[in-house]
């Protein structure tokens, strides 16, 4: 395996948020090739003002086993393991996959679980005075913007769980949860309660029907057909749903034939909204994404290269048109638009 070069490390994106949250890492056991570690949340709900975001956000994990191609939220993984190898927070052998993993595979394979977050979430929540006013006068919680907060680690520590539990007790908030994951199902009982007096709304991630295609972009995550039954499970159960169609991938995922298909599927399962945004790529995803498509998809590695030449976006003309397709689509399967968080 590649050595990795320590002095090239990026900013992080959230410094201040994700410095506040971690003291130790004792190790929380194995599942097949994924280590999980626990960390100790001073803060858990990281306000927009310290990540420029226009929502409070939850993630109750740091990295990812569902490990998409795409994944923006690298760097956060990233951050907590040099932070923790700077202190000699690292035991031997996650200290020496620090100097040897891939940052994007240790992103995917060594879980970081926030196990006392529902704890110290109740206590933010019941002392914690002005600093949370926004929330009583309609600021959004986001649940999941760096993480899923339904991966596998979630069905052996039901960290997300205990978090909702402590929103349940909460009348009157505005909280949004995203996941690609089917067993956000188990906890249907607790989203009804959360739903009778705040206003919740699951957005699902979805950026293909095509389960062979998903493979290979989403390697780990559950299938499309997984995700759609999740969907309609939760619409059945009077849960707001909606689908992420984030990221189009140019000239993998946006086939027009391909999203029609798509937008027809979710509005057949019952989802209210859809959103989509075409891929952006960060220094983090960059490293990760382009490698990916030199070698899966060779015939589009100078568009890529191209098209992201200048920054992270692809060109105002792409999204532009993004934007008129999925206009359409709705109008044609009668479902809404889903930006809100
Ligand atoms: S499910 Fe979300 S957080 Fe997890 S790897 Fe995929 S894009 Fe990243």
């Amino acid at each position: 395996m590649q050595r990795v070069n320590r002095s090239s490390r990026q900013l992080p994106l959230f410094p201040a948020a994700i410095e506040r949250s971690f003291e130790l890492l004792p190790s929380l056991g194995e599942q097949g090739d994924i280590r999980y570690f626990a960390t100790r949340a001073r803060s858990v709900m990281n306000a927009p003002e310290a990540t420029g975001m226009n929502f409070w956000s939850i993630n109750p994990y740091v990295g990812c086993a569902f490990g998409c191609t795409y994944c923006y939220a690298r760097y956060a993984h990233r951050y907590v393991m040099e932070r923790a190898a700077d202190r000699d927070r690292l035991d031997d052998g996650l200290a020496a996959e620090f100097e040897t993993m891939e940052p994007w595979l240790a992103f995917e394979r060594r879980i970081f679980v926030k196990r006392d977050a529902p704890e110290i979430l109740a206590r933010a929540l019941r002392t914690g005075g002005e600093r949370y006013l926004g929330l009583i006068h309609g600021d959004t919680i986001l649940i999941g913007s760096a993480t899923d907060p339904y991966q596998p680690a979630e069905r052996r520590f039901r960290v997300t769980r205990g978090i909702l539990e402590v929103l349940a007790e909460h009348p009157g908030l505005k909280i949004v949860i995203i996941t690609k994951s089917p067993l956000i199902t188990r906890d249907v009982d607790l989203l009804g309660r959360i739903a009778r007096h705040s206003d919740l709304r699951v957005q699902i991630s979805l950026i293909t029907v095509d389960r062979e295609l998903a493979r290979r972009v989403e390697p780990r995550s559950p299938t499309p057909h997984a995700r759609l039954v999740a969907l309609a499970r939760l619409r059945d159960a009077g849960i707001e749903t909606g689908v992420n169609c984030m990221p189009i991938l140019p000239g993998i995922t946006d086939e027009p034939a391909a999203l029609d298909e798509l937008v027809r599927q979710v509005s057949a399962a019952g989802a209210t909204r859809i959103g989509a945004c075409a891929l952006r790529l960060d220094r983090s995803a960059r490293l990760r994404y382009l490698p990916f498509i030199e070698q899966e998809f060779p015939e589009l590695a100078s568009r890529y290269k191209a098209s992201y030449s200048h920054g992270r976006n692809v060109g105002e003309k792409y999204r532009e048109g993004l934007t008129q397709r999925f206009n359409a689509l709705r109008a044609k399967y009668g479902i809404g638009d889903g930006d809100r968080a």
